[in-house]
């Protein structure tokens, strides 16, 4: 294993590993990310489908490869359970990184329901600053974005480097489609939350998560009526 610096990895090695692994499968993405950083490299999921998939891939690669998620105490039961079903499926250990604020600490400071007034501020105190902290030990994260989401992610590369957070940011899955994701996880029976067979097209927190309708951006049931389309953390 060579762990590799971020910083140190010039632009144009950056861009030619994006273009050499624009078509390799995923697995081999993984494996050379785990390969080339070790323990400076770690998956983050908010046990998506695309997460779900990437748990199952990574498992079998190296069960001990480190997979964090952020807690914003705010997810769905069916979300925590489905982590420990993951867990226990896998024998994969997750990191759980939370807000230094309680619920209870953002309400005295933001007032209550902060979500419904300012959700870009309880994102960041919820997710990205959590996320920073905890890339901050990290030269890479994998993430489990796809091009098809959105328009804000539309440009992603497999291999990119982060501006926001200055690490190496790897999304195995960026070329895949949802019907891609939905085939690997029949194929190979990886466990998924149930809210997707409710409705629910992408999964946050319970306050900001709606089900979409059948014409709908695969994002749009998430903070309905705000113009906020991301959390933060990609973009
Ligand atoms: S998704 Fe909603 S509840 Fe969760 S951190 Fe963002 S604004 Fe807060």
């Amino acid at each position: 294993m060579r762990v590799a610096t971020a910083l140190n990895i010039p632009d144009d090695e950056v861009l030619a590993l994006g273009e050499k692994f624009e078509y390799a499968q995923p697995q081999t993405v993984l494996r050379w990310a785990i390969d080339e950083f070790g323990s400076e490299v770690a998956l983050a999921t908010g046990f998506g489908t695309e997460g779900c998939v990437l748990v199952d891939m990574i498992a079998k690669i190296d069960a001990t490869a480190r997979i964090f998620y952020l807690d914003t105490d705010l997810l769905f039961p069916q979300t925590y359970e489905l982590c420990n079903q993951l867990a226990a499926r896998y024998g994969v250990s997750f990191e759980r990184r939370t807000s230094q604020r309680s619920l209870e600490q953002q309400a005295l400071r933001h007032g209550e329901k902060l979500w419904e007034r300012d959700p870009d501020l309880c994102c960041r105190l919820r997710k990205v600053e959590p996320l920073k902290e905890m890339l901050t030990g990290l030269q890479a994260w994998v993430t489990a974005i796809r091009r098809e989401q959105s328009v804000t992610r539309a440009n992603t590369k497999v291999v990119e480097r982060d501006a926001k957070f200055g690490l190496i940011k790897i999304n195995p899955l960026a070329v895949w489609s949802k019907r891609d994701v939905w085939h690997y996880i029949l194929e190979h029976n990886v466990p998924y939350n149930p809210l997707y067979d409710l409705g629910y097209s992408s999964i946050g927190c319970t306050p900001c998560t709606t089900p979409v309708q059948i014409n709908e951006d695969q994002r749009a049931g998430r903070w309905r009526g705000f113009q906020k389309t991301e959390c933060g953390l990609h973009q």
